[in-house]
C-alpha cells in the first residue's frame, strides 16, 4: 500500500525520458562517430594543442552521453518498477524511498539512509 502519487511520477519519467533521448539523440549528431575530420586535421600541420582540446571536446562530449544513457537507464528502470508495483521502495532495506527525494529524484532506487552510506564507502 502506498500513498505515493504514482500517475504523477509516471508522467514526470516519461517526459524526463523523452528530454533524455532527445539529447542522446543530440550529442549523437554533434558526435557521428566518426575520426575523419580528426586525421584529416592531424595530417595538417596543426599545432599539438589544438588537436589535444579537440580531444578533449570529445571526450567530455562522449562522458555526457554516457551519463544520459545511464540516465536513461535509470528512467527506464524506475518506470518498470511502477509497472510491478515496488516505485518508491528502497532497493536495499524495503522501506519507502520517501516521497521528497522522489519529488527531487524521481528515479532513486534507495532510501535516504541507504544512499547516505553508499556516499560514505
Ligand atoms: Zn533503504
Amino acid at each position: 500500500m502506498t500513498s505515493l502519487d504514482v500517475e504523477g511520477f509516471r508522467t514526470r519519467l516519461v517526459e524526463e525520458r523523452r528530454r533524455v533521448i532527445k539529447e542522446i539523440e543530440y550529442l549523437h549528431h554533434e558526435n557521428p562517430g566518426s575520426l575523419e575530420s580528426e586525421s584529416e586535421e592531424r595530417t595538417l600541420d596543426n599545432h599539438l594543442a589544438e588537436t589535444a582540446s579537440v580531444t578533449l571536446d570529445r571526450e567530455v562530449d562522449y562522458s555526457l552521453e554516457e551519463s544520459a544513457n545511464r540516465q536513461l537507464t535509470a528512467i527506464e528502470d524506475a518506470l518498470l518498477r511502477i509497472e510491478d508495483g515496488t516505485y518508491g521502495t528502497c532497493q536495499r532495506c524495503g522501506g519507502p524511498v520517501g516521497v521528497e527525494r522522489l519529488e527531487a529524484l524521481p528515479w532513486a532506487t534507495l532510501c535516504i539512509e541507504d544512499k547516505r552510506k553508499d556516499e560514505r564507502r
